[in-house]
């Protein structure tokens, strides 16, 4: 299979639920089977299959990471790519732009300096580090409003 197989029109009279069906009872599985399933099984059939022909870029002008498994944040949003793919190539018509505008704020997340990928080249991978996140005052989520206010308004308690 090769991007140029054009999943994305690959909606066809066959894949429309047999008449007579409530699908509105259905569980998402049972959906998916009746709709004939997903055009990529896995995450990795996606990018591989069709997100990296497609959104193919010179590497100097993006932040990728051949290694983009290990990075969390990104998988995630793959993964939120691939599912909306699957759903909007089902929508006759406007399928199409309405998955670019799921994918158009992804792309610049995944291949921005601020991304996942920012600290990785084309040749190294490096993970970027946790968030830093200090310790959170005792009882902190079960004080009153007015109170957690007043410990915020003590800047030397935050030096
Ligand atoms: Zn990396």
């Amino acid at each position: 299979m090769t991007v140029l197989d054009n999943p994305m029109a690959d909606i066809d009279e066959e894949d429309d639920p047999p008449v007579g069906i409530n699908t509105e009872s259905l569980s998402e599985e049972a959906l998916a089977i009746i709709n004939g399933g997903p055009f990529y099984e896995t995450l990795e059939e996606f990018v591989r299959g069709f997100f990296s022909p497609m959104f193919a870029r010179q590497q100097s002008k993006i932040h990728w990471c051949r290694y983009w498994f290990l990075h969390e944040e990104a998988v995630m949003r793959l993964k939120a790519i691939w599912f909306a793919f699957e759903d909007c190539r089902r929508k006759p018509g406007v399928g199409q732009i309405e998955w670019l505008r799921h994918v158009e704020p992804q792309l610049g997340v995944l291949f921005g300096p601020d991304g996942p990928f920012g600290g990785c080249t084309h040749e190294r991978h490096i993970l970027p580090p946790a968030l830093a996140l200090a310790e959170t005052p005792d009882g902190w989520w079960a004080m009153a409003a007015e109170q957690q206010q007043k410990i915020r308004q003590d800047e030397k308690r935050w030096k």
